[in-house]
């Protein structure tokens, strides 16, 4: 569905598209209301593949109900999360059915302006974007009047400075309006007052381009795949220790196990599974005896993990794990926007600690300091990503809690790395 005919030469060119039966959607869609459409979506159950799971027909609803004038519909192709590179193979092979969802969405909202918030290490990406919504224009799908039914919707890229913080949706926002790239309070929610003050939805890539999809099939056949909870396909990004690395396109639903050891090869050079992380490099850290867990929103937390954005990091026997933290404190310590006190002070005092261990100079108290801290930034940061670092540090030790401890006793890693 998504994946589908990007192997083919000249994937992201219009004509190709159109070709393989793209934009069919959109006509569809112009046909009908834009309450119907957000029916239909309702009916598929789509959840947003942000990271979320936010049903997408309630957001919409909320934002197609509010009066103000103009909305905006953004979409969030700031791909900063360690591990993850899903969204960009649509946006670099397939970015035409990233665009025909935008207009089906931004119709379906009442919104005629969208933007596509890039995140800054993607130049490639900007600029077969905005190759493609040229060609849009010139084929009459994007301006004042598609394709000749008095309908509106305008397109253009937002290329980001590089920070990890502006894929939080309200710092996209400040980041949108030219300000620096820092969370805002909630509520207001954006979908009431979001750019500018105005009715906004954000929606990620993989999420806007699965419009097309549900409204060539129906949102009821839509619904049948996956699993009930959570339908649709799902772009599974997999790095790390397996045979075959790559991004997978498969049922909502589909086992860790699987991903691993079917699809992707199972373990590189014959190796032993150590340690997986599934969604990104924030969500929790599962052991090998946890892989049966179904990868989709509903499932995961019942393994004591989350879906994430189904960034699967696949890690074996040679791997040392208080490294592996360490180095994803050091990028959260990083990407800290510095607004509140527990995040930017909390995950600089967390690598000191690790990088210590790691170097073998920690002491006995090192662990417990660990989880005190982290234990005393839960719940009181501003965003998620201070809480991610935290539970990061908790997570590792609840299941690695040996290789610390062996770190700081033998004062130096027993792992290669
Ligand atoms: S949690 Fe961290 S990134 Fe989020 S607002 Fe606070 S300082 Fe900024």
């Amino acid at each position: 569905m998504l994946l589908k005919n990007i192997d083919n030469p000249d994937s992201a060119d219009i004509n190709v598209y159109k070709n393989s039966g793209g934009y069919s959607s959109l006509l569809k869609a112009l046909e009908l209301q834009p309450k119907d459409i957000i029916e239909e979506v309702q009916k598929s159950g789509l959840k947003g593949r942000g990271g979320a799971g936010f049903p997408v027909a309630m957001k919409w609803s909320f934002a197609a109900a509010d009066p103000k004038f103009p909305k905006y519909l953004l979409c969030n192709a700031d791909e900063g999360e360690p591990g993850t590179f899903k969204d960009k193979i649509i946006l670099e092979k397939n970015p035409h059915l990233l665009i025909e969802g935008m207009i089906i969405s931004g119709y379906a909202l009442g919104a005629e302006c969208g933007y596509i918030y890039l995140r800054g290490e993607y130049p490639k990406s900007r600029d077969i974007l905005n190759k493609a919504i040229a060609q849009a224009y010139d084929d009459k799908f994007l301006g004042n009047n598609i394709l000749g039914k008095n309908k509106k919707f305008h397109l253009s890229v937002h290329f980001g400075a590089g920070a990890y913080i502006c894929g939080e949706e309200t710092a996209l926002i400040e980041s949108i309006e030219g300000d620096r790239g820092q969370p805002r309070i909630k509520p207001p929610f954006p979908v009431n007052a979001g750019v500018w003050a105005k009715p906004t939805v954000i929606n990620n890539v993989e999420t806007l381009s699965n419009l097309p999809y549900i409204l060539e099939i129906g949102g009821e056949a839509y619904s049948k795949i996956g699993t009930p909870e959570c339908p649709g396909p799902k772009l599974y990004c997999v790095s790390g220790h397996v045979q075959k690395p790559g991004v997978y396109e498969l049922p909502m639903g589909t086992t860790l196990r699987e991903i691993i050891f079917t699809h992707c090869g199972g373990i590189k050079d014959n190796g032993k599974l150590k340690a997986v992380i599934p969604g990104g490099i924030t969500t929790p850290i599962l052991p090998p005896d946890k892989i049966d867990c179904p990868m989709d929103f509903a499932s995961m937390p019942k393994y004591g993990s989350m879906l994430g954005s189904g960034a699967v990091i696949v890690m074996d026997e040679t791997v040392c794990l208080v490294k592996v933290c360490w180095r994803a404190l050091k990028f959260l310590e990083h990407e800290s926007c510095g607004k509140c006190t527990p995040c930017r002070e909390g995950t600089g005092w967390l690598r000191k600690i690790l990088e210590r261990i790691e170097n073998g100079n920690g002491s006995q108290e090192d662990i417990g300091l660990l989880l005190s801290i982290s234990s005393n930034m839960m719940g009181k940061t501003f965003c998620p990503l201070g809480e991610g670092a935290a539970s990061i540090i908790q997570n590792f030790i609840k299941h690695f809690r040996p290789e610390f401890e062996d770190h700081i006793n033998k004062k130096k890693c027993s792992v290669r790395i």
